[in-house]
């Protein structure tokens, strides 16, 4: 590497940097917030002066990371100012490195003093991460209710005395009335089942109980399993419905929205060390109807009907399609992000059916505005149109 690949050199550690990096979660002590306000509120009104712009300008001034402000994840630079040893995020940018907000992108051996002058587009939302980030309603410490349920009294804990009492449990509420004798069971009481032989051994025995057909089976292969497992069956939900697992079940685990690496570190914390199946994120039900009429879509004409689809998730290749129709569906808005979306697509030719006059709309090549309900209707007219004209792909259907 040149001295010039190299960039200008800087004193500043990595753990320094780290330490610095570490304000953008919300920690700055009481008597920086001002100044991190009044700094951030100057970049968004562009009223930074000259060598405030010069600081943020500067390659060790940039931590490179990742926006979880929705779900796309677009690669993002953060813009550091720092002052006496502390450091507040100023100004978010695409990270030019990143294919997701710059086509194309930088090359990966670009020196970040060189990639610091190039800032890529991300979405407004994306830049509101500052709000998000020092938002001073943000919650920054562990709350515990301090009065009855619903009464939204609350105390602040440390992070010890949170993890202590959820590990452990015990009489948490005792000076609330009503309270006073009432014992919460911790994470200890729950995920009792630990040797992972027995885990395997029932496991294998209730999949049994449920292949059996009627109820009069099933209740006696019940009892054999209470039989033979007479000296655990504390280590049970419920001893007479052993499908419901160990009580490690009772641990449900409920997410968001997550992707590749932190969905490993959960499911070994979750599954693999707590023994909890009971792990559901909200996708399983909002995003559905895409997963399952993805496997329709790719299931196979076998023995006279259709059968075992095996691609739940399909993408269309909008960046490869010479027309799109945009049916209630927003480049501009959503839709995996319109920092990776919009730059490939928005010169395309396309057309908009919504009811609303969207931004997208307002760049189409045709607006149809159907009334709210009705795109089934226009679905099926399409279809009608495309058979009494003729206008399918014969060969392509007769395979
Ligand atoms: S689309 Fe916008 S909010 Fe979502 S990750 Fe990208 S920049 Fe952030």
């Amino acid at each position: 590497m040149t001295e010039e690949e190299k960039g200008p050199e800087t004193k500043f550690s990595r753990r320094e940097f780290i330490k610095c990096s570490a304000l953008l979660g919300g920690t700055l002590l009481a008597g920086q917030l001002g100044w991190a306000t009044d700094l951030v509120r100057r970049a968004e009104a562009g009223l930074l002066s000259p060598e405030e712009e010069y600081e943020l300008a500067k390659a060790e001034n940039i931590l490179h990371t990742v926006c979880l402000q929705c779900n796309t994840g677009c690669g993002i630079k953060v813009k550091l100012f720092r002052k006496n040893g502390q450091a507040v995020a100023a100004k978010i940018d695409g990270n030019p490195y990143n294919p997701f907000v710059l086509f194309p992108h930088l090359p990966f051996k670009t020196s970040p003093a060189e990639a610091v002058e190039i800032d890529a587009a991300i979405c407004p939302k994306g830049q509101s991460g500052l709000q998000t980030a020092y938002d001073p309603y943000r919650i920054t410490k562990v709350l515990k209710r301090a009065g009855k349920r619903g009464e939204n009294k609350w105390q602040s804990i440390s992070f010890d005395q949170a993890i202590d009492e959820i590990v452990n449990g015990g009489n948490l509420f005792k000076d609330i009335p009503g309270e006073e004798s009432r014992k919460v069971e911790g994470l200890k009481d729950i995920c009792t089942l630990r040797d992972p032989d027995l885990f395997q051994r029932m496991a294998f025995d209730i999949k049994d109980i449920s292949k059996k057909k009627t109820p009069e089976e099933k209740k006696a292969a019940v009892e054999d399993f209470k039989k033979k497992y007479a000296g655990e069956l504390h280590y049970l939900i419920d001893p007479d419905h052993p499908d419901f697992g160990p009580r490690n079940n009772q641990l449900l685990y409920m997410w968001g929205r997550k992707k590749a690496g932190r969905s490993e570190f959960s499911a070994r914390f979750f599954g693999g060390t707590m023994g909890t199946t009971n792990r559901h994120g909200h996708t399983t039900v909002c995003q559905g109807s895409l997963y399952f009429s993805g496997k329709a879509m790719s299931e196979q004409y076998t023995e006279g009907t259709f059968k075992d689809g095996q691609k739940f998730y399909w993408q269309a290749d909008c960046e490869g399609a010479e027309f799109i129709l945009f049916v209630g569906a927003n480049l501009l808005d959503a839709n995996y992000g319109p920092p990776n979306r919009t730059p490939r697509l928005i010169s395309k030719k396309f057309a908009v059916v919504d009811p609303r006059f969207s931004k997208l709309a307002s760049k189409a090549w045709k607006y149809l505005p159907v009334n709210p309900g009705e795109d089934g209707a226009l679905a099926m007219g399409m279809l009608q149109w495309i058979i009494k004209h003729k206008r399918y792909n014969e060969s392509y259907l007769i395979f």
